[in-house]
């Protein structure tokens, strides 16, 4: 199995450090030798993009993707300000440089799933044309199904790649990330399907933890619960992925403490529990 020995290939969401805005984000990561950022939507709100732009570039930063795009679901309003929304997140791509936007697809109370899936599939086709003239990238995120009541009817790694086959676009693929995939029994094969097909756009770690209190916003540090962090990257990495292992985590827990050390904490946990 690859160890894991320097910071190259590690990545930070800046909604890990939320307390930060992205100048302190980028200027403190940037400081410890980190250069993969994923940008949140709500850390453009309070600059310009040209402004947003700057700041990744005089620190370095090396934009993974946007976070994010999707909730296709809903009534027929819903599904026409879902277009523009994503057409919008889209051109935010384009101007700060980042060439993949993940996709938390949506899932509307009260309807089937199958048809959010089916409302989700032409959500996707609707704006992958105006994501390939941007040359951006759209990954869907599979989500664990305790959130398919309100945010993704798309649970399961199996799911995600049947839609990025149907769909069939090099602009499309698939986000994995541990938290919501560590229980999937097909998970190794389905990684691998993935992978065969060049689907395989980005890779999300995090840990879940046995006392987790909050199912969206206590999400463990790498090492401090049960997900096989390491043996899932080794899937992933199998596949020929290179990219950025991308730390997110909600945890009002560490959004309290002091973000320096929990920089520090989140570098240490990377480097050994990884
Ligand atoms: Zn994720």
């Amino acid at each position: 199995m690859s160890e894991i020995s320097d910071l190259s290939k590690l990545c930070i969401h800046t909604i890990t450090t939320k307390p930060w805005s992205l100048q302190q984000a980028c200027e403190k990561y940037s400081a410890k030798g980190i250069k993969g950022i994923s940008v949140w939507r709500e850390t453009l709100e309070t600059q310009s993009l040209a402004d947003s732009k700057k700041m990744l570039d005089d620190n370095g930063m090396v934009p993974v993707s946007l976070i994010r795009g999707g909730f296709f679901t809903g009534s027929e309003q819903d599904r026409q300000e879902a277009t523009d929304i994503n057409k919008a997140a889209i051109d935010e791509a384009a101007a700060i440089g980042t060439p993949l936007i993940v996709l938390v697809c949506g899932a509307t109370p009260g309807q089937s799933v199958k048809e959010n899936i089916t409302q989700i599939e032409a959500g996707i086709e609707a704006v992958l044309p105006y994501a390939e003239a941007a040359n951006i990238k759209l990954g869907i995120e599979p989500l664990h199904p305790m959130y398919g009541d309100t945010r993704s009817a798309i649970v399961t790694m199996k799911m995600a790649n049947d839609m990025a086959e149907r769909i069939n676009s090099d602009f499309l693929g698939v986000t994995v990330d541990v938290y919501h995939l560590w229980w999937e029994l097909e998970l190794e094969q389905e990684i691998r399907r993935c992978g065969k097909n060049d689907h395989l756009f980005s890779f999300h770690i995090c840990d879940w933890k046995l006392d987790m209190t909050d199912m969206l916003q206590d999400r463990g540090l790498m090492g401090e619960g049960i997900i096989n962090i390491k043996e899932i990257r080794q899937w992933v990495e199998n596949t020929g992925f290179s990219g950025y292992n991308e730390v997110e985590i909600f945890s009002k827990i560490y959004w309290a403490m002091d973000q320096d050390d929990y920089l520090e904490m989140i570098i240490e946990a990377y480097l050994n529990k990884s």
